[in-house]
């Protein structure tokens, strides 16, 4: 363990998906704090045919077998034979704790928090909040406490790095009263745009300390504005689906349109979810594919136009968080697209001109950490990590508890 404790040993990084559990293993402990990323995986097909694979750091596999014959009974029997293929794989490193990625933290938790039984009923208590993500992160976390119950574990919250946004930000035009029941702005993504915080200051301190849009564009899509390492407003809100469009999400809609659809076309609540949440974005307006890489190579018109409704949002909305921030010193682009997709940056970047925002073109298409051409704002790719940041937390609050 670090520097409070002898031991060196694993953690286990998890985040649990409705029909898929990502996994990474990581060793703790040594001189210096050290967290070493020793493999990754998943459990995909969850409930109909799941799946275990896993690679190591350099994306050997190490693993890839069918676990349908256990898929029986929830995920608990796929947790546990996960944790004994952990303890099989690593006969010499203990298992030390396990770290979890919990979408909804509520307006309580800010931290990172040592689960109990207390806390696991707090998380439980979220569900209406994240209906679609809180159940699994809560069910993973009570089948390790019930199986495992002397493994510490961490809970680690997407909504705790935007609690310092200013009330303003964090608001809806709503009655007080429904504010004050919990109908506010969370944003999501915050592992993420935290480790990017962290990473911009520990590598380009003086542009961390600015203003910076961080741009996390993936199959979920949100942006953050950072003044001085601190969220200070997001695109994301109560849920998950505001903001830019995304791969399956609406993003922003007129909420006008969800009464048209209930009284005109009688969708209730379920129907309204499944089409906000898996027939908007990319796929709704291209009819083709939620994934950007097949809608880049199209040549069919709608796909073009659902990538160029994607990129002008991201824009418009990289301007609304640049007035947020009262100016702009640097954009970042981060996850799937905004790491890999060169056109993508490039055409959200041909509106910010105005910004003072000019791509170095060819470098945009090497994919460089730096894309500015000279005399620019400058504009970086930083590759995000947020299950090296749960690493991160959950060795702070282990060693945090070891010093009590
Ligand atoms: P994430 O949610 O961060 O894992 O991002 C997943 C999404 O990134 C996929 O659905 C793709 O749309 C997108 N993506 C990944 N690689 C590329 C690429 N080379 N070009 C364009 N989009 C990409």
């Amino acid at each position: 363990m670090p520097s409070n404790s002898s031991r060196d040993g694993a953690l286990l990084v998890l985040n649990s998906g409705s029909s898929s559990i990502k996994f990474t293993v990581f060793r703790i402990g040594g001189e210096g704090d050290d967290i070493v990323t020793l493999f990754s995986g998943q459990l995909t097909g969850i409930g109909t045919n799941a799946e275990f694979s896993v690679k190591d750091t350099a994306g050997v596999s190490l693993a890839r077998e069918s676990w349908a014959d256990r898929d029986t009974g929830g995920v608990a029997p796929l947790l546990h034979d996960l944790i004994a293929w952990i303890r099989a794989r690593l006969p010499d490193l203990p298992l030390l704790a396990a770290g979890h990625r919990v979408v909804h933290g509520g307006a309580g938790f800010h931290h990172p928090v040592r689960v109990t039984d207390r806390v696991l009923d707090e998380l439980e208590a979220l569900v209406p909040l994240a209906p679609l993500h809180q159940p699994q992160n809560v069910s993973a976390i009570r089948v390790l406490a019930e199986s495992f119950g002397d493994l510490p574990q961490i809970a680690c919250f997407d909504t705790a790095f935007h609690h310092s946004e200013p009330a303003v930000a964090r608001t809806y035009g709503l009655p007080r009263v429904l504010s004050e029941r919990g109908l506010m702005r969370y944003g999501f993504h915050g592992l993420s745009y935290e480790f990017i915080a962290r990473h911009l200051g520990e590598t380009l301190p003086e542009v961390a300390k600015g203003r910076v849009v961080v741009a996390h564009l993936g199959n979920g899509s949100s942006l953050c504005a950072l003044k001085d390492g601190r969220s200070i407003d997001t695109t994301m809100g109560f849920s998950a689906l505001e903001g830019v469009p995304m791969g399956t999400r609406s993003g922003s809609i007129d909420a006008g349109i969800l009464l048209y659809l209930m009284r005109q076309m009688g969708m209730d609540a379920d129907a309204l979810e499944h089409l906000l949440y898996h027939e908007c974005g990319l796929l709704g307006v291209s009819g083709i594919s939620n994934d950007m890489r097949v809608l880049l190579e199209s040549d069919r018109p709608e796909a073009r136009e659902a990538v160029d409704l994607f990129c002008y949002h991201v824009a418009k909305e990289i301007g609304a968080l640049s007035s947020a921030l009262a100016g702009l010193d640097a954009l970042v682009f981060t996850a799937g697209i905004g790491e890999h997709s060169a056109p993508v940056r490039s055409r959200i970047c041909s509106y910010l001109g105005f910004l003072g925002i000019t791509l170095d073109e060819a470098a945009n298409d090497r994919g460089e950490a730096s894309i500015a051409a000279p005399g620019s704002l400058p504009v970086y790719i930083i590759g995000t990590n947020e299950e090296f940041m749960i690493a991160r937390h959950a060795v702070s609050v282990l060693n945090a508890r070891n010093a009590a």
